[in-house]
């Protein structure tokens, strides 16, 4: 059993209450974490305005080091941190796993470090002089989704530290222990308020909800569904909060009819699947091309039916069981009512416990659930198109705007089709391949505000601009 407790003001600190956090693989409880009161999370906020000021006063290659200094961390950590994703998160160790995020972790953390943001001259000549500076806002509230819990955190942590600020963050409460226990290590290489950690069970009074409002926080950002971003949104209004809002996403992926479907079919999976389809920017909708639909979908069946799922501490698995319940009955939901509408290629039935095997649904249409509706689980609809207008009308029907997937052996073609795709972010012949140099963020309904390189560190600054 692990007793987790939160991080305030550099300290170890219990809370008066705790809940449980199971292992979604076999339903044990594997640890406790701190339900936060609000004062616990008034004093994790006044520990980051206390280390604001020195904080934001170092020179760009001291907080360079500090942050390279938290990279050399979670490199030293990688492997206990990972297997405490999997006990938690459900995720296995291998594949696009645990050990796989905690990579992800590090790498962004190195390249955010490597990052700055110097002053730019916009004129300088016999009329004047003028310089854009860029501010830290003060203390930043990361709020994260349990999908991803360390890699986002990082995501959320590192720009913000890098540019100054100093961090409140606050975990899902389905996967709290791995962010509790990093943000203690990470403590061990920053100074004393820098960064702190509250969990709490999102019951009455959500600590979440308060952070949004806190007017001690200058920033939110926050990973998250749709419906909570938009209270976040309403509830930062009063304070005029700097956001920046990745939500949800419905992602479509166009196959065009010059595929070889043998060969896209490995990279469709796992565009789809990757976290058994519990990522934000996972193809959630696959429309195919009528000349080549028959045998995409035979390939993709194929290829899908090799891929173990199971306990994610068993190091041959590559997909391991749904996060938690209401998601799991979220999927079961949407299935259930997909059967009815379309041919079920595999699987269709939920497994025991949370496992609920991998799931292939053709013959369906937009105005079906299983299409319009973010499942953020491993079931995939196919919806058969005739022409490219007809599929990119079908893609853009969605409020959402996170990501898109063009396949096609012209790359030309496929850019052509990628640039009228209503949405943050298209990949060519894959799906969801991030990178710490290219912004990613959503359109429409997605959200606001982008993350990674340069533009998403400004993100954590005002800018000042002096006249001279
Ligand atoms: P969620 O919105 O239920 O919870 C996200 C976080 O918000 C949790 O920490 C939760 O405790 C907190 N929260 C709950 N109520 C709150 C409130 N009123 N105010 C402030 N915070 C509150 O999302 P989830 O179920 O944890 O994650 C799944 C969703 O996240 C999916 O929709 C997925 O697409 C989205 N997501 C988006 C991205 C992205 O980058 N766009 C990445 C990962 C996940």
């Amino acid at each position: 059993m692990y007793a987790a407790h939160m991080t305030i003001g550099g300290r170890a600190v219990p809370a008066a209450a705790t809940f449980d956090v199971k292992n979604p693989s076999t339903g044990a409880t594997i640890g406790t974490a701190p339900n936060a009161s609000l004062a616990d999370l008034d004093a994790a906020v006044a520990a980051a305005q206390a280390a604001f000021p020195a904080w934001s006063q170092k020179t760009d290659d001291e907080l360079q080091r500090a942050c390279l200094a938290v990279a050399e961390k979670l490199t030293a950590q990688a492997e206990d941190l990972a297997r405490l994703i999997t006990l938690e998160q459900g995720k296995p160790l291998n594949g696009l796993g645990s050990r796989w995020e905690m990579g992800g972790a590090q790498t962004w953390a190195r390249y955010t470090s490597g990052l700055s943001l110097p002053m730019k001259l916009l004129q300088d000549d016999a009329q004047g002089r003028v310089e854009l500076h860029r501010k830290p806002l003060g203390v930043v509230g990361s709020i994260t989704p349990w999908n991803f819990p360390l890699m986002i955190a990082i995501w959320h942590v590192l720009p913000a530290l890098r540019t100054g600020n100093t961090v409140v963050i606050k975990p899902s409460p389905h996967t709290p222990l791995a962010t509790l226990r990093m943000v203690e290590l990470l403590n061990e290489v920053l100074p004393a308020g820098v960064l702190n950690c509250v969990t709490g069970d999102d019951r009455a009074g959500s600590i979440g909800a308060t952070m949004a409002a806190h007017a001690g926080i200058r920033k939110i950002v926050f990973t998250g569904s749709c419906a909570t971003g938009q209270k976040v949104m309403q509830s930062a209004a009063l304070s005029m909060k700097r956001l920046t809002l990745e939500l949800g996403g419905n992602d479509a992926g166009i196959v065009l009819p010059d595929c070889d479907p043998q060969a896209i079919a490995e990279g469709l999976f796992w565009g789809s699947f990757i976290n058994n389809g519990q990522t934000c920017a996972a193809m959630k909708r696959l429309y195919v091309h009528d000349s080549i639909h028959d045998a995409v979908c035979e390939h993709l069946v194929a290829y899908a039916k090799t891929v173990p799922m199971g306990d994610g501490m068993a190091e041959h698995n590559l997909l391991g069981p749904v996060q938690n319940r209401m998601q799991f009955d979220k999927v079961a939901a949407l299935v259930a009512d997909a059967r009815k509408k379309g041919d079920v290629l595999l699987g269709g039935a939920p497994g025991d416990g949370l496992f609920f095997p991998a799931t292939i649904i053709a013959g369906l249409k937009n105005g079906d659930a299983l299409v319009d509706e973010e499942q953020f689980g491993p079931a995939l609809p196919i919806v058969r198109y005739k022409d490219v207008d007809e599929a990119i009308g079908f893609a853009n029907d969605s409020p959402n705007g996170l990501g898109g997937s063009v396949w096609s052996s012209d790359i030309t073609h496929a850019k052509q089709v990628a640039s009228r795709m209503e949405c943050g972010s298209v990949w060519i012949n894959k799906h969801g391949a991030i990178q710490p140099n290219a912004p990613f963020g959503g359109t429409k309904s997605s959200g606001f505000g982008v993350e990674f390189a340069e533009d998403g560190m400004q993100e954590y600054t005002d800018q000042q601009v002096v006249f001279s």
